[in-house]
Protein backbone atom coordinates (compact mmCIF):
# COMPACT_ATOMS: atom_id res chain seq x y z
CA UNK A 1 0.00 0.00 0.00
CA UNK A 2 1.28 3.55 -0.62
CA UNK A 3 0.09 7.11 0.45
CA UNK A 4 0.60 10.48 -1.32
CA UNK A 5 -0.12 12.75 1.46
CA UNK A 6 0.21 16.45 1.67
CA UNK A 7 -1.53 16.71 -2.14
CA UNK A 8 -3.69 19.02 -3.94
CA UNK A 9 -5.90 16.78 -5.64
CA UNK A 10 -6.95 17.63 -9.28
CA UNK A 11 -10.11 16.28 -10.02
CA UNK A 12 -12.43 16.89 -12.75
CA UNK A 13 -13.80 20.09 -12.41
CA UNK A 14 -12.64 20.96 -8.80
CA UNK A 15 -9.72 20.86 -6.32
CA UNK A 16 -9.42 18.63 -2.88
CA UNK A 17 -6.29 20.61 -0.78
CA UNK A 18 -4.85 19.10 1.94
CA UNK A 19 -5.27 15.28 0.49
CA UNK A 20 -4.27 11.65 0.55
CA UNK A 21 -4.88 9.07 -2.14
CA UNK A 22 -4.12 5.52 -1.07
CA UNK A 23 -2.91 3.11 -3.80
CA UNK A 24 -2.92 -0.59 -3.40
CA UNK A 25 -1.17 -2.01 -6.10
CA UNK A 26 -1.92 -0.61 -9.74
CA UNK A 27 -4.88 1.22 -8.42
CA UNK A 28 -6.56 3.91 -6.08
CA UNK A 29 -8.18 2.46 -3.23
CA UNK A 30 -9.48 5.41 -1.61
CA UNK A 31 -8.61 9.40 -1.50
CA UNK A 32 -9.81 13.26 0.27
CA UNK A 33 -9.58 15.20 2.62
CA UNK A 34 -6.73 14.23 5.20
CA UNK A 35 -8.72 14.06 7.96
CA UNK A 36 -11.36 11.58 6.06
CA UNK A 37 -8.50 8.91 5.06
CA UNK A 38 -6.83 6.94 7.48
CA UNK A 39 -3.56 5.64 6.50
CA UNK A 40 -2.54 2.02 7.46
CA UNK A 41 0.10 1.27 9.10
CA UNK A 42 3.09 0.16 7.02
CA UNK A 43 1.88 2.06 3.74
CA UNK A 44 4.76 3.88 1.89
CA UNK A 45 4.38 7.55 2.28
CA UNK A 46 4.85 9.70 -0.68
CA UNK A 47 5.09 13.41 0.37
CA UNK A 48 3.72 15.63 -2.39
CA UNK A 49 4.47 18.70 -0.22
CA UNK A 50 1.09 20.81 -0.83
CA UNK A 51 1.62 20.48 -5.04
CA UNK A 52 -1.02 18.70 -7.77
CA UNK A 53 -1.46 15.47 -7.96
CA UNK A 54 -3.31 14.49 -10.89
CA UNK A 55 -4.30 11.68 -13.84
CA UNK A 56 -0.94 10.77 -15.64
CA UNK A 57 -0.95 12.60 -19.08
CA UNK A 58 -1.93 11.08 -22.48
CA UNK A 59 -0.28 12.23 -25.52
CA UNK A 60 -2.12 10.78 -28.38
CA UNK A 61 -0.03 12.05 -31.18
CA UNK A 62 3.84 12.32 -30.58
CA UNK A 63 6.18 10.93 -33.48
CA UNK A 64 9.24 11.75 -31.61
CA UNK A 65 10.55 12.84 -28.11
CA UNK A 66 14.13 13.65 -27.04
CA UNK A 67 14.69 14.72 -30.45
CA UNK A 68 14.20 10.78 -31.54
CA UNK A 69 11.85 9.00 -33.46
CA UNK A 70 9.59 6.52 -30.78
CA UNK A 71 9.44 3.81 -33.84
CA UNK A 72 13.52 3.68 -33.42
CA UNK A 73 13.89 4.12 -30.08
CA UNK A 74 10.96 3.35 -28.39
CA UNK A 75 12.76 2.59 -24.87
CA UNK A 76 14.65 5.79 -24.48
CA UNK A 77 11.53 7.90 -25.41
CA UNK A 78 9.26 5.81 -23.52
CA UNK A 79 11.10 6.48 -20.15
CA UNK A 80 11.61 10.34 -21.40
CA UNK A 81 8.09 10.58 -21.51
CA UNK A 82 7.54 8.54 -18.18
CA UNK A 83 9.74 11.58 -16.89
CA UNK A 84 7.57 14.35 -19.32
CA UNK A 85 4.46 12.96 -16.90
CA UNK A 86 3.15 11.23 -19.61
CA UNK A 87 1.61 7.60 -18.78
CA UNK A 88 -0.18 7.14 -21.99
CA UNK A 89 0.83 7.29 -26.00
CA UNK A 90 -0.17 6.90 -29.39
CA UNK A 91 3.18 7.06 -30.78
CA UNK A 92 2.54 8.09 -34.66
CA UNK A 93 5.19 7.03 -37.00
CA UNK A 94 6.73 9.23 -39.97
CA UNK A 95 4.84 10.36 -42.86
CA UNK A 96 6.86 9.25 -45.86
CA UNK A 97 7.90 5.75 -44.55
CA UNK A 98 6.54 3.40 -47.05
CA UNK A 99 4.83 -0.22 -47.09
CA UNK A 100 7.28 -2.07 -45.98
CA UNK A 101 9.54 0.82 -43.61
CA UNK A 102 5.67 1.09 -41.89
CA UNK A 103 5.51 -2.64 -41.20
CA UNK A 104 9.23 -2.50 -40.00
CA UNK A 105 8.04 0.50 -38.25
CA UNK A 106 5.10 -1.18 -35.97
CA UNK A 107 6.99 -4.06 -35.44
CA UNK A 108 9.96 -2.50 -33.80
CA UNK A 109 6.88 -1.09 -31.81
CA UNK A 110 5.45 -3.59 -30.70
CA UNK A 111 8.73 -5.70 -29.85
CA UNK A 112 9.61 -3.18 -27.64
CA UNK A 113 6.23 -3.40 -25.64
CA UNK A 114 6.62 -7.23 -25.41
CA UNK A 115 10.07 -7.06 -23.98
CA UNK A 116 8.58 -4.51 -21.85
CA UNK A 117 10.52 -1.59 -22.63
CA UNK A 118 7.24 0.46 -23.35
CA UNK A 119 4.88 0.56 -20.64
CA UNK A 120 3.29 3.96 -21.79
CA UNK A 121 2.12 2.25 -24.89
CA UNK A 122 -1.33 2.87 -25.62
CA UNK A 123 -1.85 1.80 -29.08
CA UNK A 124 -0.55 3.59 -32.70
CA UNK A 125 -1.95 6.69 -34.02
CA UNK A 126 -1.97 5.79 -37.59
CA UNK A 127 -1.03 9.73 -39.41
CA UNK A 128 -1.16 8.64 -42.85
CA UNK A 129 -0.90 7.11 -45.74
CA UNK A 130 -3.67 8.90 -47.23
CA UNK A 131 -3.24 12.47 -46.15
CA UNK A 132 -3.01 15.54 -48.92
CA UNK A 133 -0.20 15.61 -50.98
CA UNK A 134 -0.19 19.44 -50.60
CA UNK A 135 0.54 19.66 -46.88
CA UNK A 136 2.90 18.40 -44.34
CA UNK A 137 6.83 19.03 -44.23
CA UNK A 138 9.02 17.09 -46.57
CA UNK A 139 6.73 16.68 -48.86
CA UNK A 140 8.66 15.79 -51.73
CA UNK A 141 9.40 12.66 -49.51
CA UNK A 142 5.61 11.57 -50.13
CA UNK A 143 5.60 8.44 -51.10
CA UNK A 144 1.44 7.72 -51.00
CA UNK A 145 0.65 10.76 -53.22
CA UNK A 146 -0.35 8.30 -55.87
CA UNK A 147 -3.98 6.76 -56.13
CA UNK A 148 -5.05 4.42 -53.16
CA UNK A 149 -5.09 0.88 -54.01
CA UNK A 150 -6.11 -1.86 -51.94
CA UNK A 151 -3.10 -4.23 -51.95
CA UNK A 152 -0.85 -1.12 -50.79
CA UNK A 153 -2.76 -0.40 -47.45
CA UNK A 154 -4.61 -3.67 -46.44
CA UNK A 155 -1.41 -5.40 -45.36
CA UNK A 156 -0.50 -2.26 -42.81
CA UNK A 157 -4.05 -2.68 -41.71
CA UNK A 158 -3.49 -5.99 -41.27
CA UNK A 159 -0.41 -5.64 -39.50
CA UNK A 160 -1.41 -3.15 -36.68
CA UNK A 161 -5.27 -4.40 -36.40
CA UNK A 162 -6.71 -2.96 -32.72
CA UNK A 163 -3.31 -1.46 -31.88
CA UNK A 164 -4.32 1.12 -34.46
CA UNK A 165 -6.57 3.22 -32.07
CA UNK A 166 -6.99 6.70 -34.41
CA UNK A 167 -6.66 6.63 -37.89
CA UNK A 168 -6.14 9.72 -40.26
CA UNK A 169 -7.57 10.57 -43.03
CA UNK A 170 -8.15 13.11 -45.59
CA UNK A 171 -12.16 13.01 -46.84
CA UNK A 172 -11.31 14.53 -49.82
CA UNK A 173 -9.21 12.14 -51.45
CA UNK A 174 -10.49 9.78 -54.37
CA UNK A 175 -10.82 5.94 -53.10
CA UNK A 176 -10.96 6.67 -49.49
CA UNK A 177 -14.24 5.59 -48.71
CA UNK A 178 -13.16 2.26 -49.39
CA UNK A 179 -10.07 2.72 -47.45
CA UNK A 180 -12.50 3.54 -44.17
CA UNK A 181 -15.05 0.60 -45.15
CA UNK A 182 -11.73 -1.88 -44.88
CA UNK A 183 -10.29 -0.50 -41.74
CA UNK A 184 -13.59 0.03 -39.78
CA UNK A 185 -14.42 -3.46 -41.28
CA UNK A 186 -10.57 -5.05 -39.33
CA UNK A 187 -10.94 -2.48 -36.49
CA UNK A 188 -14.39 -1.53 -35.42
CA UNK A 189 -12.81 0.63 -32.55
CA UNK A 190 -10.72 2.52 -34.25
CA UNK A 191 -11.22 6.45 -34.38
CA UNK A 192 -10.71 8.07 -37.32
CA UNK A 193 -8.79 11.83 -37.49
CA UNK A 194 -8.97 14.46 -40.36
CA UNK A 195 -5.50 15.50 -40.84
CA UNK A 196 -3.68 17.09 -43.84
CA UNK A 197 -6.73 17.76 -45.47
CA UNK A 198 -8.26 20.73 -47.86
CA UNK A 199 -11.33 18.78 -47.36
CA UNK A 200 -15.18 20.88 -47.83
CA UNK A 201 -17.22 20.72 -44.52
CA UNK A 202 -19.58 17.97 -46.31
CA UNK A 203 -16.61 15.93 -46.87
CA UNK A 204 -15.65 15.87 -43.41
CA UNK A 205 -18.94 15.31 -42.26
CA UNK A 206 -19.90 12.44 -44.31
CA UNK A 207 -17.18 10.74 -41.96
CA UNK A 208 -18.41 11.44 -38.40
CA UNK A 209 -21.32 8.31 -38.85
CA UNK A 210 -18.01 6.23 -39.21
CA UNK A 211 -16.18 7.42 -36.51
CA UNK A 212 -14.54 10.54 -37.99
CA UNK A 213 -13.81 12.33 -33.64
CA UNK A 214 -10.78 14.20 -34.05
CA UNK A 215 -9.29 17.47 -35.90
CA UNK A 216 -5.72 16.26 -36.15
CA UNK A 217 -3.41 19.55 -35.19
CA UNK A 218 -6.65 21.62 -35.73
CA UNK A 219 -6.06 24.92 -37.84
CA UNK A 220 -2.58 23.12 -38.73
CA UNK A 221 -2.33 21.59 -42.35
CA UNK A 222 -6.53 22.36 -43.28
CA UNK A 223 -6.51 24.12 -46.05
CA UNK A 224 -7.35 28.07 -47.05
CA UNK A 225 -10.50 27.93 -49.09
CA UNK A 226 -11.11 31.73 -50.92
CA UNK A 227 -14.92 31.44 -52.06
CA UNK A 228 -14.44 34.36 -53.44
CA UNK A 229 -11.96 37.24 -53.89
CA UNK A 230 -11.36 39.25 -50.88
CA UNK A 231 -14.11 36.51 -48.96
CA UNK A 232 -13.63 33.98 -46.63
CA UNK A 233 -14.95 30.32 -47.65
CA UNK A 234 -15.10 26.90 -45.42
CA UNK A 235 -12.73 24.22 -44.83
CA UNK A 236 -11.91 21.36 -42.54
CA UNK A 237 -11.34 24.15 -39.42
CA UNK A 238 -15.06 25.48 -39.91
CA UNK A 239 -16.34 21.71 -40.20
CA UNK A 240 -14.28 21.16 -36.79
CA UNK A 241 -15.53 24.05 -35.04
CA UNK A 242 -19.49 22.95 -36.53
CA UNK A 243 -19.52 19.87 -35.39
CA UNK A 244 -20.00 19.08 -31.67
CA UNK A 245 -18.79 15.75 -31.95
CA UNK A 246 -15.54 16.52 -33.25
CA UNK A 247 -12.41 16.88 -30.23
CA UNK A 248 -10.04 19.59 -31.28
CA UNK A 249 -6.00 18.87 -31.06
CA UNK A 250 -3.84 21.58 -30.16
CA UNK A 251 -0.20 21.77 -30.23
CA UNK A 252 0.34 24.67 -27.92
CA UNK A 253 3.86 25.96 -28.50
CA UNK A 254 5.87 28.50 -26.34
CA UNK A 255 5.28 31.42 -28.89
CA UNK A 256 2.26 30.37 -30.07
CA UNK A 257 3.34 29.57 -33.64
CA UNK A 258 1.32 26.80 -34.68
CA UNK A 259 -1.70 28.20 -33.52
CA UNK A 260 -1.76 31.74 -32.61
CA UNK A 261 -2.60 32.21 -28.64
CA UNK A 262 -5.46 34.02 -30.06
CA UNK A 263 -6.71 30.99 -31.97
CA UNK A 264 -6.11 28.82 -29.12
CA UNK A 265 -8.47 30.99 -26.82
CA UNK A 266 -10.91 31.14 -30.21
CA UNK A 267 -10.74 27.14 -30.39
CA UNK A 268 -11.50 26.56 -26.48
CA UNK A 269 -14.21 28.86 -26.12
CA UNK A 270 -15.98 27.74 -29.89
CA UNK A 271 -15.08 23.75 -28.90
CA UNK A 272 -15.21 24.08 -25.17
CA UNK A 273 -13.60 22.46 -22.08
CA UNK A 274 -14.88 18.79 -23.25
CA UNK A 275 -13.58 19.09 -26.80
CA UNK A 276 -9.75 20.16 -26.40
CA UNK A 277 -6.87 17.74 -26.55
CA UNK A 278 -3.43 18.83 -25.99
CA UNK A 279 -0.51 17.04 -28.05
CA UNK A 280 3.03 17.27 -28.34
CA UNK A 281 3.39 16.19 -31.39
CA UNK A 282 6.98 16.18 -31.80
CA UNK A 283 9.05 15.46 -34.55
CA UNK A 284 12.72 15.08 -35.67
CA UNK A 285 13.89 17.41 -38.43
CA UNK A 286 16.96 19.58 -38.24
CA UNK A 287 16.25 22.33 -40.99
CA UNK A 288 17.07 25.47 -39.56
CA UNK A 289 15.30 28.03 -38.05
CA UNK A 290 13.76 30.88 -40.55
CA UNK A 291 14.85 34.47 -39.97
CA UNK A 292 12.79 36.07 -37.10
CA UNK A 293 11.96 32.98 -35.41
CA UNK A 294 15.25 32.57 -32.97
CA UNK A 295 13.58 31.99 -30.12
CA UNK A 296 11.23 29.43 -31.50
CA UNK A 297 13.47 26.35 -29.92
CA UNK A 298 10.19 24.33 -29.30
CA UNK A 299 9.42 23.46 -32.92
CA UNK A 300 11.14 22.01 -35.82
CA UNK A 301 11.82 23.42 -39.44
CA UNK A 302 12.74 21.08 -42.58
CA UNK A 303 14.79 22.78 -45.28
CA UNK A 304 12.55 24.42 -46.68
CA UNK A 305 11.52 26.61 -43.85
CA UNK A 306 8.22 24.81 -43.40
CA UNK A 307 7.11 23.93 -40.12
CA UNK A 308 7.80 19.80 -39.34
CA UNK A 309 6.25 19.15 -35.88
CA UNK A 310 6.95 20.31 -32.01
CA UNK A 311 9.98 19.22 -30.08
CA UNK A 312 7.36 19.95 -26.91
CA UNK A 313 6.39 17.20 -24.35
CA UNK A 314 3.20 17.68 -23.06
CA UNK A 315 3.90 18.89 -19.59
CA UNK A 316 5.22 21.89 -21.16
CA UNK A 317 2.38 22.22 -23.80
CA UNK A 318 -0.12 21.75 -20.71
CA UNK A 319 1.61 25.04 -19.29
CA UNK A 320 1.99 26.85 -22.40
CA UNK A 321 -1.71 26.38 -22.88
CA UNK A 322 -2.68 27.96 -19.21
CA UNK A 323 -0.16 30.69 -20.35
CA UNK A 324 -1.99 31.46 -23.73
CA UNK A 325 -5.62 30.62 -22.67
CA UNK A 326 -5.74 31.37 -18.98
CA UNK A 327 -6.86 27.88 -18.34
CA UNK A 328 -6.52 26.51 -14.50
CA UNK A 329 -4.43 23.99 -13.73
CA UNK A 330 -7.74 21.77 -13.60
CA UNK A 331 -8.42 22.58 -16.88
CA UNK A 332 -4.88 21.54 -18.26
CA UNK A 333 -5.32 18.11 -16.94
CA UNK A 334 -8.87 17.89 -18.61
CA UNK A 335 -6.65 18.70 -21.59
CA UNK A 336 -4.24 16.51 -21.26
CA UNK A 337 -5.38 13.31 -20.09
CA UNK A 338 -9.37 13.73 -19.60
CA UNK A 339 -10.40 14.56 -22.98
CA UNK A 340 -7.58 12.27 -24.57
CA UNK A 341 -9.19 9.22 -22.37
CA UNK A 342 -12.52 9.99 -23.40
CA UNK A 343 -12.17 10.33 -26.68
CA UNK A 344 -10.33 6.99 -27.23
CA UNK A 345 -12.92 4.91 -24.32
CA UNK A 346 -10.44 4.59 -22.35
CA UNK A 347 -11.99 2.78 -19.19
CA UNK A 348 -10.07 4.07 -15.52
CA UNK A 349 -7.94 6.70 -17.22
CA UNK A 350 -7.65 10.73 -17.28
CA UNK A 351 -9.29 11.17 -13.52
CA UNK A 352 -8.96 10.24 -9.82
CA UNK A 353 -11.35 8.21 -8.88
CA UNK A 354 -11.70 4.76 -6.69
CA UNK A 355 -10.57 2.04 -8.30
CA UNK A 356 -9.17 3.87 -11.59
CA UNK A 357 -5.57 2.66 -12.44
CA UNK A 358 -3.35 4.58 -9.70
CA UNK A 359 -1.36 6.80 -13.00
CA UNK A 360 -0.60 10.36 -10.89
CA UNK A 361 1.91 12.80 -11.50
CA UNK A 362 3.08 15.35 -9.06
CA UNK A 363 3.55 18.70 -10.40
CA UNK A 364 3.57 22.40 -9.29
CA UNK A 365 2.01 25.46 -10.25
CA UNK A 366 4.43 25.83 -13.94
CA UNK A 367 3.55 22.42 -15.25
CA UNK A 368 6.71 20.79 -13.99
CA UNK A 369 6.56 17.27 -12.88
CA UNK A 370 8.14 16.22 -9.88
CA UNK A 371 7.10 12.77 -9.98
CA UNK A 372 5.40 10.14 -11.79
CA UNK A 373 3.47 7.18 -11.11
CA UNK A 374 2.40 4.51 -13.21
CA UNK A 375 0.68 1.82 -12.10
CA UNK A 376 1.13 2.46 -8.66
CA UNK A 377 5.35 2.07 -9.17
CA UNK A 378 6.86 5.17 -9.27
CA UNK A 379 8.89 5.63 -12.13
ZN1 LIG B 1 0.70 16.14 -39.06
Amino acid sequence: MKAIINATIVMKDYLIPDGTILIDNANIKKFGKSKDVCIPQGADIIDAEGLYVGPGLIDIHTHAQDNEWIFENPKHTSSHMFLHGVTGVLPALYNNLNKDAYINAVDNILSACDEGCFDNFLGFYMEGPYLSPNFGCERDKNVWKDAIKREEYIEIVEKVKDTAKVWCIAPEREGIEEFVRDVKEKIPNIVFAVAHSEATPQQVEKYIPWGLKIATHHTNATGTIEHYSECRGVCVDEAVNYNKEIYAEIISDRMGIHVVPYMQRLVRKIKGDDRVILISDQFVCDGPIPLGFEEATDIHFDNSGEIAGSGLTLDVACYNFMIHTGCSIVDAFRFGSLNPARVLNLAGLGYIDEGNTANLIIVDDKFNVKKTIFKGEVK
